[in-house]
């Protein structure tokens, strides 16, 4: 797998079985601004992570977090069964659909790249169990606002 998992805990995403990672995200962007941990560090992207940014990726609606330049692309990779060790890279959401249709055990891994600066961050993991479930691209306008806090236990 291309991506390394964020180190702190993750939580449950907006759909049911996702994980978020924007919690982790912030907390490492607010090092990277205080100081504790080097630009560097984070701005590591690889280069095969770098060229599916740039070749088969959707543009962020925001602007790259750490430089803010306009280069942030959203880039998905599903996982699963009878896919390649290092995820399928996937770049509409007709093709997710195809992918997920008749499949079980897929996941889609969500991740933000800066074509700029070479950050990247893990946003979330959705699991693609419901073809008919609409996966909205992260940063996209027009969310729910809903709310995560529905689902007590
Ligand atoms: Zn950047």
């Amino acid at each position: 797998m291309p991506l390394s998992q964020p180190d702190s805990t993750p939580r449950p995403g907006r759909s049911p079985g996702s994980v978020d990672y924007r919690f982790a995200r912030r907390q490492v962007l607010g090092r990277v601004r205080s100081g504790a941990i080097a630009r560097s560090e984070v701005c590591d992207a690889q280069r095969e992570l770098m060229r599916v940014a740039e070749h088969c990726s959707q543009k962020a609606t925001t602007p790259c977090p750490v430089c803010a330049e306009n280069r942030l692309r959203i880039v998905r990779y599903v996982f699963g069964p009878r896919l390649p060790a290092g995820g399928r890279v996937v770049t509409s959401r007709s093709e997710l659909r195809k992918l997920a249709s008749g499949r079980s055990g897929l996941r889609c891994y969500v991740v933000e790249v800066c074509l700029g600066c070479r950050w990247n961050h893990l946003i979330e993991v959705v699991p693609l169990a419901s073809p008919d479930r609409s996966i909205a691209p992260a940063g996209s306008p027009g969310g729910s606002g809903r709310s995560a806090a529905s689902g007590k236990r």
